[in-house]
């Protein structure tokens, strides 16, 4: 990887990263006419020693990982979805079932190597400390990922508890994710994700929930918050971890043309409804044939999860749970995709509106769902600012001529590059 970064260097080609290339932004892990560095066979998994922690190339799937380490009874803080890649995962921070005891992603890794121009270096907690700070939420800002060492946990089987609600019962399941949310820290064990999609008729919507214990524990404090409420549907079942990461992967075969956004809430049910309503009259403007979804999903930012973690993506004082929200849709004609950026880019101004307006917007942007057009890295408050000072000083040791920011285009930068990728195609302008 080094030799190929310096070649391009040399020749100045732009080109780009991809490890699973499941990014949802156009031209961020692949390049039209330039070079794409495909890492995705570089994907070998090798279980440690002493089994606590397991060495990773960037472009293995998170199923690989999950399916190398299983028969060890051990799994790793990792994607949920078995089809996306270890690399941008991680380096966009991570969430994962474990996140509520164990933090991101990102704060499971011991240590990455990375190609920074054409020069490898480990980053730890024992070497380029400031390095292996920021990659842990920076993005493909700083080098190309080439291994990673991730901790390991102890894993039997996972219980996975789906349910669905109706439009009628939105306070009540509102209600029981708040609380859900703010108890989190006394179960650390089960996490949540909780959807709402148009309603099969396009009137009204349907609430979708997905629970899971990792712990495979049916009587989890944090299921109670959800058992007096009757549902129209139910299924509960243990599995493996990685049979759960192939169930996951269904939501990928949605359409070939996609975007998501994601904000940051307060945990408080006013704020959730109003997203909530903004989402059905938005579903109601759109033309059903046209599109998969749009699907809006709320994800607990628990404080065992956020707090205290020593990573760059600036949420480690914050006090209060906080509500990660995103939004996604789908469609296969290149036709509309102006059309559909551009509602989607309408919603999100609406739905941040509501929130500034009640108070409850967190500035807080996740990498991995954050739009073209969003600025993740500003909502990172001063951990920007630092994210900065590091790229700018390994600039000046390995890369004077600033070569790398200005050939990668695609993905978010801290610094933008003098091209960019196009929302809709990814073409370089
Ligand atoms: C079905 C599905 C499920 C998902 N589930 C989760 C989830 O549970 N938790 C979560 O946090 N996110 C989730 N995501 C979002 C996902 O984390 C991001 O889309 C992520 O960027 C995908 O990583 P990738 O390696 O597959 O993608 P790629 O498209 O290959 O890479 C994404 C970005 O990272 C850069 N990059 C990749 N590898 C490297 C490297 N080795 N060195 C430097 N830069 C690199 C690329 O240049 C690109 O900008 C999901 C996405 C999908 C489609």
């Amino acid at each position: 990887v080094s030799i190929i970064v310096a070649i391009l260097g040399e020749f100045g080609v732009p080109f780009a990263i991809r490890s699973g290339g499941h990014s949802f932004l156009s031209g961020a892990s692949n390049i039209n006419g330039k070079i794409s560095i495909d890492l995705s066979r570089m994907n070998a998994v090798k279980l440690a020693d002493d089994n606590r922690s397991v060495h990773v190339q960037p472009g293995a799937t998170w199923a690989e990982v999950y399916k190398a380490i299983e028969p060890h009874n051990l799994t790793v803080v990792g994607g949920r979805a078995g089809a996306v890649g270890v690399g941008g995962l991680v380096l966009g921070g991570g969430s994962s079932w474990h996140s509520n005891r164990y933090g991101w992603v990102c704060d499971s890794v011991q240590e990455f190597e990375v190609v920074v121009f054409g020069t490898v270096l480990r980053a730890s907690h024992r070497e380029n400390q400031e390095v292996f700070w920021a990659l842990k939420g920076g993005g493909n800002n700083f080098g190309i990922v080439t291994a990673l060492r991730l901790a390991t946990v102890h894993q039997g089987d996972l219980l996975l508890s789906t349910r669905d609600y109706s439009q009628g019962q939105l306070t009540d399941v509102l209600v029981a994710l708040e609380e859900f949310t703010d108890n989190a820290p006394n179960d650390l064990d089960t996490s949540l994700i909780m959807s709402f999609l148009p309603a099969k008729n396009r009137k009204g919507i349907q609430i979708g929930l997905g629970i899971v214990n990792v712990n495979n524990n049916h009587n989890a404090s944090g299921l109670k918050h959800f058992s007096n409420l009757p549902d129209s549907g139910r299924h509960t079942s243990s599995m493996k971890q990685s049979e759960l990461a192939d169930l996951a992967n269904q939501v990928q075969d949605r359409g070939s043309r996609k975007i998501k956004f994601s904000i940051t809430v307060h945990n408080k049910v006013v704020v959730l409804d109003k997203l909530v309503s903004t989402f059905k009259n938005f579903c109601s403007t759109l033309e059903p044939e046209t599109v998969v979804g749009p699907y809006l999903t709320f994800q607990p930012l628990t404080t065992s999860h956020i707090r205290g973690r020593d990573n760059a993506l600036g949420l480690s004082n914050v006090a209060q749970p906080l509500i990660l929200v995103s939004l996604e849709m789908y469609w296969t004609t290149a036709e509309k995709s102006d059309i559909f950026h551009e509602a989607a880019r309408d919603v999100h101004d609406a739905m941040s509106r509501h929130a500034e307006l009640l108070a409850m917007l967190h500035p807080f942007v996740f990498l991995n769902y954050a739009a073209s057009w969003q600025k993740p890295f500003d909502g990172y408050g001063r951990e920007y600012h630092r994210l900065k000072s590091v790229q700018e000083s390994l600039q000046r040791k390995y890369d004077p001529d600033n070569i790398f920011n200005d050939l990668i285009p695609g993905g978010h930068k801290l610094f933008p590059a003098h091209w960019q990728c196009n929302d809709v195609d990814g073409t370089l302008r």
